[in-house]
């Protein structure tokens, strides 16, 4: 993490989190790390790191979480809440977390309509490549994700 400034620290952001309806557990972290460990959205984007997220909303960091780009990589799977040993159901306080950006005005309502398109588009891809994938599941040749990628392209875009 960058170099955290005093005047940066807002010690009321983790219980701002913790008064919604999904952040209530967010103080449970202990930083074991389980679930950086089991994220998809981790796999995929190096930079994105649950167990810092909630370590930035401990200290009190609100305008650099609010206003990072980081965080609309979540893909509010729910993973990392099935492997929490603490049980502080991440992707519900992403949730809460993303409704504070919002409403704080980080994020436009545009920017939101186009993410949801963006994970509608996204689905429907997998589900085509999907599609095809079963359609050669007996066959032993290895599947070409590109080709699989540029039929689904086709189809649904
Ligand atoms: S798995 Fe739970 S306790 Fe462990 S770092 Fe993640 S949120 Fe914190
Ligand atoms: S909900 Fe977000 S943080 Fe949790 S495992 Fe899924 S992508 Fe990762």
């Amino acid at each position: 993490m960058a170099e955290v400034m005093a005047n940066e620290l807002d010690p009321r952001f983790k219980f701002e989190v913790a008064a919604r309806l999904g952040g209530a557990n967010i103080k449970r972290c202990f930083a074991c790390g389980a679930c950086t460990g089991s994220c998809p959205a981790s796999q995929a984007v190096e930079e994105f790191d649950p167990r810092k997220i909630i370590h930035m909303v401990i200290l009190g960091l609100k305008e650099r979480v609010l206003s990072s780009p980081i965080m609309w990589y979540c893909l509010l799977c729910s993973t990392c809440s099935f492997v929490c040993p603490q049980d502080v159901r991440f992707s519900e306080a992403m949730a809460v977390l993303r409704q504070m950006a919002v409403e704080e005005g980080y994020v436009s309502a545009s920017f939101q309509e186009r993410l949801q398109e963006i994970e509608s588009l996204s689905q429907k891809l997998r589900a085509e490549m999907l599609r095809s994938a079963l359609t050669e599941k007996d066959k032993k040749k290895k599947l070409n994700l590109k080709q699989l990628l540029e039929d689904a392209s086709e189809k649904c875009i």
